[in-house]
């Protein structure tokens, strides 16, 4: 059933809610073309946030796997060195990356 973990995050008890909109359930968010939506639960790390409409994972548990030590020293070395060194080319990136996705969701 549950998935090895591969990025561990640590579960906040009691839950902690990181979003205060409306509830909108999955359904309904996909079919106003919504990228998220929100259920008002916590998820399994007690994050009350929203979550993708594509995938249904958590917004904060996708964030937060993303700022863990090793998530980072899985990006490509090449990524990693000038991610972490080259502003202009930080920014390059997160302009190509909402480029890609607004081009891919159109
Ligand atoms: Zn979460």
């Amino acid at each position: 059933m549950a998935k090895e973990e591969k990025y561990i995050l640590p579960v906040l008890d009691p839950p902690e809610t990181f979003y205060w909109g409306e509830p909108i359930d999955r359904a309904t968010a996909r079919d106003m073309g919504l990228k998220r939506y929100f259920t008002g639960k916590p998820c399994k790390k007690g994050h009350v946030a929203e979550r993708h409409v594509s995938s249904a994972c958590c917004v904060e548990c996708t964030l937060r796997r993303h700022r863990t030590p090793e998530y980072r020293a899985d990006m490509r070395p090449i990524y990693r060195d000038r991610y972490e060194t080259d502003p202009e080319f930080q920014d390059r990136r997160r302009m190509h990356s909402r480029e890609y996705w607004r081009a891919k969701n159109q």
